[in-house]
């Protein structure tokens, strides 16, 4: 092998190493860990991180936690370290929100939907108090656009433009067929489980986005009948977020119980079409899923681990606290542990 070769395969591998941090357990901290490595594994926002250099002075509880958090990743993607012990984001992260002040098993996508929270309000740019007025004769499509420019110029951040899509739902009155609708950001896709033991994702997507009714208490006010009225209620895609994060809801609203269902999601590149979730017609909606956050165990305790892909190698790894795990097969990817899935679209 000449020098030159040597040099480049020697960075090469170096590269293809780099993230491969273990992340010490400080006490039941592995619900923090698993996300900390599936978002390390996000790679925009990792680029972003890596770059970044805020300051602790001055900062507010978000924007110490972004800098924590930030320090943190840097130190997982340099080539010599392999393990680091994330106590500094913990502390930061505590300091902010309480209910993670002592070292309680807590659940991860409650954990992830409060960290990128933080995360986004560090950075967010965005102008508030302006108020949404939204003529009802415009079209679905003109109406989600407006909502959308209204969100994201209160909500303005790297962290929304990455996780954040736009869900419409659609409430149809039964009695005189009106119809409204109503365009909400969503940070995730919560998917509830069907009732067979094995299913496909698609079948967890249909549960979330069918047709639901709204009858007795729940019925809405329709607004061309003038009274509350037996409606249908369904939700479709406005806008696919860059990265998307589905959550199996494994657990039971009071956590008494966990739904050990085999969820066959798909696992190859672009593998994912999310095209018939959409409100649009748009047959190119391709994702290629990047990272798992993984519960087993049962409610109460249990143990978090995350498998992720390394974007250079493209191999994938299992991270287990401060263990990483040279190199998982696809086979092993789906299980009855997969609990919050990352993909990218791509
Ligand atoms: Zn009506």
């Amino acid at each position: 092998m000449t020098l030159l070769k040597r040099l480049w395969s020697q960075q090469h591998s170096d590269v293809s190493e780099l993230g491969l941090c273990g992340l010490r357990n400080i006490g039941n901290t592995c619900f923090m860990n698993s996300v900390i490595q599936c978002l390390s594994h996000t790679t925009e926002l990792t680029r972003f991180l890596r770059t970044h250099h805020g300051s602790r002075s001055s900062a507010t509880k978000d924007q110490l936690i972004l800098f924590e958090f930030a320090k943190l990743i840097q130190e997982m993607w340099t080539s010599s370290v392999h393990t680091v012990t994330p106590m500094d984001l913990k502390r930061a992260f505590s300091a902010k929100h309480r209910m993670y002040s002592d070292y309680n098993q807590q659940d991860a996508q409650e954990f992830l939907r409060f960290f990128l929270d933080s995360l986004h309000s560090a950075l967010n740019s965005g102008i508030k108090g302006e108020t949404l007025n939204i003529d009802d004769n415009l079209s679905d499509n003109k109406k989600a656009d407006l909502t959308w420019e209204w969100y994201t110029r209160h909500e303005n951040s790297l962290v929304r433009d990455l996780f954040v899509g736009q869900l419409k739902s659609t409430l149809k009155c039964t009695t005189c067929g009106n119809t409204s609708v109503t365009f909400d950001p969503f940070w995730d896709l919560s998917v509830p489980l069907p009732s067979s033991s094995r299913c496909k994702l698609e079948a967890c997507l249909d549960l979330f986005i069918r047709e639901e009714i709204l009858d007795g208490d729940e019925m809405p006010t329709c607004s061309k009948c003038k009274t509350r009225r037996k409606c249908t209620k369904s939700f479709t895609i406005q806008r696919f977020p860059k990265y998307l994060v589905i959550h199996l809801k494994r657990f039971s609203e009071t956590r008494w119980s966990k739904l050990s269902n085999i969820v066959e999601f798909p696992t190859a590149d672009r593998d994912l079409n999310m095209a018939s979730y959409g409100a649009n017609s748009n047959s190119n909606v391709h994702y290629s899923l990047y990272a798992i956050s993984n519960h087993m165990g049962s409610t109460a305790g249990g143990h978090y681990t995350a498998l992720c892909k390394h974007p250079v190698s493209r191999k994938w790894h299992e991270f287990n606290d401060n263990i990483v795990s040279d190199s998982v097969s696809e086979n092993f990817l789906v299980s009855s542990s997969a609990y919050i899935l990352f993909y990218e679209r791509t």
